[in-house]
């Protein structure tokens, strides 16, 4: 499992600050991907982002609500296709 980060994020920052493993990325280019992003391979479900998000944007993947469920893809498409990988390196940690 992994946590999820769903449409309601306003990109506010911290859970990206917080995330001990550092699997949270924001978007980027921003125009394609609006939100942050957690990388599922890495995301080890401590749950410490949970609570830090001030949306309450962030979900664990099984209790994602239904209105949210389309929101779960683009969490591993943004590593799986898009640019999550080197964007995690631009910005190793959202400052
Ligand atoms: S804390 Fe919430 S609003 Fe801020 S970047 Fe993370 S998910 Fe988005
Ligand atoms: S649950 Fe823990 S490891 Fe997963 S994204 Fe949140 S802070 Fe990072």
């Amino acid at each position: 499992m992994t946590h999820i980060i769903t449409g309601l994020c306003m990109r506010s920052g911290g859970c990206a600050e917080i995330c001990p493993v550092g699997c949270i990325v924001p978007g980027y280019p921003i125009e394609q991907w609006p939100y942050f992003y957690i990388d599922p391979a890495a995301c080890i479900d401590c749950g410490a982002c949970v609570p830090i998000c001030p949306y309450n944007a962030i979900w664990p993947e099984e209790d994602v609500p239904d209105v949210l469920h389309s929101d779960i893809q683009p969490n591993y498409t943004y590593f799986e296709q898009g640019p999550g990988y080197s964007a995690r390196q631009k910005f190793p940690r959202w400052e």
